[in-house]
């Protein structure tokens, strides 16, 4: 028996036979080509790349059927690397320029584009080479017939081991059969592991080594939620790996359903459990798992995934389809929160030795009303068709606040005079996740119609942990007394301002925080949707008075250790954890 640790990526426990997925290296030939065939190898190419084009058609229906829309936009992505000047023109060059073998000249492009991308260090363009070096892995294999191995028809049910597991082969793979997923490479927010959660497949990824002990049969077990693997277990671990399993799948059924209803407190309190999203179709997976609402649209993924600024109608129509979609539940959608660890291909940006404390966000925003006003005309438009507010990220003093309502209304007035329909009276929030503004709460409530408590930025900042060094990770603690002091002020001062304060960071999703932040008052709890059933159970338990009771005293506890203790305690005697 042998234990892995990798990073978790998606729920579930697994148990079955691994079936070691690792693709035959691809051969590229080295001759170059004389210069009268190149007609005729570009030609060669071109039909490559229709063929690829047709597969991944194919993929994108597929997946549209199967799983849904929102999941198919990866294929769209894929077949948008097809469209690519800089990719298959680049290739062609090669083909005519340097006399590279079609297959080659493919090749090369796609690592050239990959290396210049790892070199930013940048998630989102290091998805995009992720992308860029899968498709033309298609068109290299099809163009040399070295096919890769299909997953398209598995014998029987099994564990699926490889180096990585691309979103064309999660996309094509048999899925009755692949019981779970797990890969050497790769992270939480791969698409092959966005694409696993969306089917419910368990998938755990970044497990160094395993394919190098694992053999075709080797019996199992997969924890999708620890990041646990386990090899070759002995018959005790087996058995109660089973029982998990089958006691883990009746559990999520059973949530899943009880979240169709209201979250209430056994002492009658109405709580709103809400969605974070990133692109309209994800109100699909919020919808199915019972929330409340979108307490969290992050608009940025929009300008992300385009090869410019997007345009005002593009955006209209996207936050169209979000409002739509939710009938009367209410859609947040914060404006562009670009900078910090976002970065857009198209919009160079000066290197800073601080960019989580340097150009983002509103800041932007603020500086070019040529970005920022088609996004709040976009949002207005859409305003006309369902329930949609809009949020400010990254506010820190009160001008931003009246720039950004200056801004609005002019936005507005530029509608009332085209004739274009928009909802009056649109809320207007701000995102609390820099302690100078969570300080002026009172002042800045005055000014906008609700809050939301970005407790990912807000911990960085008031602790001053950055959020993605795992060094100083003990540092980042949602429970430090001066980050739960500022949360507590924030939430008695919107409510004596008359608003409304919801919180979209990881810790309203996160059980722990649940009774204590509820103790605190706090009004929406925003997270990832299949996060939502577990909180609805777990808040529909509880009485509101006993997390008030809960909240006062955690919030004398003089350390982050303590405060989590008798926040343990305290779930754990009402069997809540
Ligand atoms: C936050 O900072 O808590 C937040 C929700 O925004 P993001 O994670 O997108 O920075
Ligand atoms: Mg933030």
């Amino acid at each position: 028996m042998k234990n892995y640790q990798g990073i978790p990526g998606s729920e579930g426990i697994a148990v079955g036979k691994a079936l070691v997925y690792l693709n035959d290296p691809f051969t590229l030939p080295s001759e170059k080509i004389n210069s009268n065939e190149v007609p005729k190898e570009l030609q060669r190419f071109m039909a490559a790349v229709e063929d690829v084009r047709t597969i991944l058609k194919e993929n994108t229906d597929r997946i549209t059927k199967e799983i849904g829309a929102e999941e198919a936009e990866i294929f769209e992505a894929h077949l948008s690397v097809l469209d690519d000047p800089e990719v298959v023109d680049n290739a062609a060059a090669l083909i005519k320029e340097q006399l590279l073998p079609a297959p080659t000249a493919m090749w090369q492009t796609a690592q050239d584009i990959a290396n210049e991308f790892a070199q930013i260090g940048d998630d989102y363009l290091s998805a995009r080479s992720a992308d860029i070096l899968d498709v033309s892995e298609l068109v290299v294999r099809e163009l040399t017939g070295e096919k890769r191995v299909s997953l398209a028809r598995l014998n029987e049910p099994c564990i699926l081991v490889g180096k990585d597991i691309t979103p064309s082969e999660t996309a094509s793979m048999d899925k009755k059969n692949v019981l779970a997923m797990v890969c050497e490479m790769g992270s939480r927010t791969s698409h092959a592991v966005i694409l696993s959660r969306s089917l419910g497949i368990p998938a755990v990824v970044g497990v160094t080594g395993l394919c190098e002990a694992v053999r075709n049969g080797m019996v199992m077990i997969v924890d999708g939620a620890e990041g646990k693997i386990v090899l070759e277990p002995d018959e005790e671990t087996l058995a109660i790996a089973q029982k998990s399993q089958t006691e883990d799948t009746a559990q999520k059924q059973l949530l899943k359903n009880a979240a169709k209803k209201p979250a209430i407190t056994l002492d009658g309190s109405r709580v709103m459990v809400e969605g974070n999203i990133g692109y309209p179709a994800d109100t699909d997976m919020v919808l199915e798992n019972g929330g409340d609402g979108i307490g969290l649209f992050r608009s940025e993924f929009f300008y992300m995934d385009s090869n410019d600024f997007p345009t005002e109608e593009l955006q209209y129509q996207g936050y169209r389809q979000a409002v739509e979609k939710m009938g009367d539940k209410q859609v947040i959608v914060r404006t562009m929160d670009i900078g910090g660890d976002k970065k857009l291909p198209y919009f160079e940006m000066e290197p800073e030795l601080n960019p989580f404390l340097g150009y983002r966000a509103l800041r932007i925003c603020l500086d070019r009303s040529d970005v920022f006003k088609p996004q709040l005309r976009a949002l207005l438009r859409a305003s006309a068709h369902g329930n949609l507010a809009i949020m400010l990220p990254m506010v820190s003093c009160i001008e931003e606040i009246e720039a950004s309502k200056r801004l609005l209304e002019e936005c507005k007035e530029e509608l009332r005079q085209e004739g274009k329909p928009f909802r009056e009276d649109i809320p207007l929030g701000i995102m609390i996740e820099i302690p100078s503004i969570a300080l002026q709460a009172r002042d800045a409530a005055k000014l906008v119609n609700f809050f939301s408590i970005g407790t990912n930025d807000l911990l960085q900042y008031s602790l001053a942990a950055d959020r993605m060094n795992q060094k100083v990770a003990r540092l980042y603690n949602p429970f430090h007394p001066g980050v739960l002091r500022l949360i507590a002020q924030v939430i008695y001062d919107a409510h004596a301002e008359g608003i409304p304060v919801g919180m979209c960071g990881e810790m309203a999703g996160d059980v722990l925080s649940v009774p204590l932040l509820l103790g605190l008052g706090l009004d929406h709890f925003s997270m990832s949707a299949t996060a939502i059933p577990k909180i609805k159970n777990l808040i529909c338990g509880l009485k509101s008075e006993e997390c008030r009771q809960l909240a006062t005293q955690v919030l004398a506890q003089p350390t982050g250790k303590q405060a989590e203790g008798v926040v343990k305690a305290w779930l754990s005697t009402r069997g809540h954890i």
